[in-house]
Parts: structure tokens; C-alpha cells; sequence
């Protein structure tokens, strides 16, 4: 049985760009080598834009050395990069962008949702690359609502979706690096759930909305319990319906060195990574007007 390690609350509410209201649940500078291979969450929202003809979010901005996993639940969202990669995602929808060795990349409202206006929300989880992998060559997966399998909890406790990793025979349509679990579950009030995960792994439920029990304690919106790594078997009573995203993931200990948008393993690999951007070496977005 996993128990209780400590419950993470958020760091505070700042804005991503002029686009995303968020709370920042975690990152490497506060919980690194408990989260590992997770390095940062934010959580937007959940919040209400009126309709616009403006373009909000972040302009162009580069990553190297991880990988970011956005989780659209309300809203649209509009991404484009300069490896070619980008899309509109939208309720339901999840982009898996590897930014490995380095790409420059914008992040706005979808033109739809602007002009719609009307409830967003969103998850933006930083995943860690190991060290071997930071350099990789940088990709894009678009994952549709309809390619997430849907399974049945046990004790009837609502639903999983599998974006990464499996239960039973399902299987999330995320192609990882290391070995993880990223479950979006949707739980019914009076039910206990109850999940097989491996042992020796990070193991966390961030809670959206509703609230659990775990050990004893109360686990509510914009809290995260943090399970110790033995055991398999992860339990807590579901208290009010809630939207919960469990992650779960083989660590590695590999030091850690963020600047900014940059996570490599030293100080001469951040040095090179702002050298290499400000060199021109992260390529350029090609805008749908001058593609071939
Ligand atoms: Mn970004």
C-alpha cells in the first residue's frame, strides 16, 4: 500500500503570457527529486474569457531538455512550432511536445474559443528527459479525445482516461521516454479508488475540482497528495465528485539545471542552450502563408 509522503499545495497564481491565469502547483526548484520525472505543473484556470478578435497567450518562446504535455479541459488552445509541429486542441484533447535539443514555439488561445469566449482550462505538465535524451531530435504528438481509451474504475468509481502508460489492456496513446502513468479520472463522491501502480515510482493525484481522502487527509482543489514510492496499491475515498490527474513515473537522479524555459543537467549545458538560441540554432516557425 502506497501511503501519504506529504500534500503539495500551490506555489501561488501569476499569468503565462496575456492568456493563461495560472496557479503553479509545482516545480524543480521546490520539489524536484520527489516529482522526478516530473518537473513543473500549471494549472489555468478554471476561468471565464469573454469573446476577443485579440490573439492571447505566449509569443514565441524556445525550450530545450524536456518535454511539455498540455491537457486542454475547457477551451482551445492553438500551438506551433519550429520542428513543423503544431495544432488546435480543444476539450478533451492532449499535445505531447518534445522539445529535447530545441525548438521555439508559440502558445495562443484557439481563434474559435477567442472569438467564442466562454469557461478555460487547462493542465501544462513539464516532463524530464534523462540526461542521454536531452539532445534527442524534437517532436510533436497530437492526441485527440477519441484516441484516449476509456476504461471503468474498480468499485465502479467513475472513469480513467489513459493518455500515457496502461491499465490492463489499455493502453494511452503517448509515446514516453521512461516508463509513466498520465491518467485523467473523473470520480463519484461515496466511492473508493483504488489503482495498481508500480512500485518504486512517483506517484501523485493533483485534484481539479471535488475532493478525496487519503490516509486520513483531505486532498482538495489545487492540492496534490504525494504517495511514498513502496507499495503498489493506491487508495483513497472519493468525499465530493473530482476531476483528478494522477501521475506516475520512474525517477531518475540526475542533477537538475533550469533556466527559464531551458532544464539540462549543468551550468555549461544552459550556458551552451542560450548560446545555441541566441545563435539562431533553435530553427524558426514557418508560418501557414510561406509553406510550400
Ligand atoms: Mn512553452
Amino acid at each position: 500500500m502506497k501511503k501519504l509522503s506529504f500534500i503539495k499545495r500551490s506555489n501561488g497564481g501569476h499569468w503565462v503570457g496575456d492568456g493563461f491565469p495560472v496557479q503553479s502547483i509545482f516545480s524543480y526548484s521546490d520539489i524536484a527529486d520527489k516529482i522526478s520525472p516530473f518537473l513543473l505543473m500549471d494549472h489555468a484556470g478554471p476561468t471565464t474569457f469573454p469573446p476577443t478578435q485579440k490573439k492571447l497567450g505566449v509569443g514565441q518562446h524556445p525550450h530545450r531538455g524536456f518535454e511539455t504535455v498540455t491537457i486542454v479541459y475547457q477551451g482551445g488552445v492553438s500551438h506551433r512550432d519550429s520542428s513543423g509541429g503544431g495544432g488546435t486542441i480543444g476539450p478533451g484533447d492532449v499535445q505531447w511536445m518534445t522539445a529535447a535539443s530545441g525548438l521555439i514555439h508559440e502558445e495562443f488561445h484557439s481563434e474559435t474559443f477567442a472569438r467564442q469566449g466562454g469557461p478555460f482550462e487547462m493542465i501544462q505538465l513539464w516532463v524530464n528527459l534523462p540526461a542521454k535524451e536531452k539532445m534527442s531530435t524534437p517532436g510533436y504528438q497530437g492526441i485527440t479525445v477519441d484516441q484516449i481509451p476509456h476504461i471503468v474504475l474498480a468499485n465502479n468509481a467513475g472513469i480513467a482516461r489513459v493518455i500515457a502508460g496502461s491499465i490492463g489492456d489499455a493502453t494511452g496513446p503517448a509515446d514516453t521516454f521512461t516508463p509513466m502513468n498520465v491518467w485523467d479520472l473523473r470520480l463519484k463522491a461515496g466511492c473508493t479508488l483504488s489503482l495498481e501502480l508500480p512500485s518504486g515510482h512517483t506517484t501523485a493525484l493533483y485534484v481539479l475540482s471535488g475532493a478525496l481522502n487519503v490516509d486520513n487527509q483531505t486532498i482538495e482543489a489545487t492540492e496534490m497528495a504525494v504517495m511514498e514510492r513502496d507499495g503498489t496499491e493506491l487508495k483513497a475515498e472519493i468525499t465530493q465528485d473530482a476531476v483528478v490527474l494522477l501521475l506516475s513515473g520512474e525517477p531518475f537522479n540526475e542533477p537538475i539545471v533550469g533556466h527559464g524555459p531551458f532544464v539540462m543537467n549543468t551550468r555549461a549545458e544552459i550556458m551552451q542552450a542560450m548560446q545555441d538560441y541566441n545563435n539562431g540554432k533553435f530553427g524558426q516557425i514557418v508560418s501557414e502563408s510561406s509553406r510550400p
